[in-house]
């Protein structure tokens, strides 16, 4: 009795072991994640143009950001107010994305806030952002994120000034601000 269940148990052993070897190696290629195509707004070109979106692992994003960039772009976070590198900024050009270098803002939608943080009353093109609900910190607001890397950017407010009456609260560590005439 004790050996019939024992040999059983065996049986059952090798039937797994070779379920594992079969289906897990070498048979069925792991799928890659399959980067969508998306429409997005180009400010060199002028016009809308197709990209793929940016999809990288922890460890490579590392190796391309610094640490404050991949905190915030990464990690969610937060830069402090004012010591930043573009609150106070008032040159014209356009604040791309430290991540994946798509344009996002444009100097002209710039405004001052008095939070510390960059302020815009409008993206450079809805389709260049996404917001997503944000409900940490004992709160409901609205992220928002990069649409070709998904790395965060800010929270977007409704207290901004007209026309859009919109407020894009962002964080200097998640743009590169480019000077154009
Ligand atoms: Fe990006």
């Amino acid at each position: 009795m004790k050996k019939a269940a024992l040999s059983t148990g065996l049986l059952l052993l090798l039937f797994a072991a070779v379920g594992i070897f079969s289906g897990g190696f070498g048979s069925q290629p792991t799928p890659a994640v399959a980067a969508s195509h998306i429409r997005v707004y180009s400010a060199e070109k002028g016009s809308y143009i197709m990209s793929d979106e940016v999809v990288k692992s922890k460890d490579e994003w590392k190796k391309t950001l610094t640490p404050e960039q991949f905190h915030v772009l990464r990690e969610k976070g937060t830069e402090r107010p004012f010591t930043n590198k573009y609150a106070a900024n008032h040159e014209h050009g356009i604040y791309r994305c430290a991540g994946c270098g798509l344009d996002l803002f444009r100097s002209e939608d710039k405004f001052e806030s008095g939070t510390g943080w960059p302020s815009f009353t409008a993206p450079i093109a809805k389709e260049n952002v996404k917001t997503l609900v944000d409900k940490s910190f004992f709160s409901t607001r609205t992220e928002v994120v990069c649409r070709r890397c998904g790395g965060h950017l800010g929270h977007v407010f409704d207290d901004g000034p007209k026309p859009t009456g919109l407020r894009y609260c962002m964080n200097s560590a998640a743009l590169d601000f480019v000077a154009t005439k």
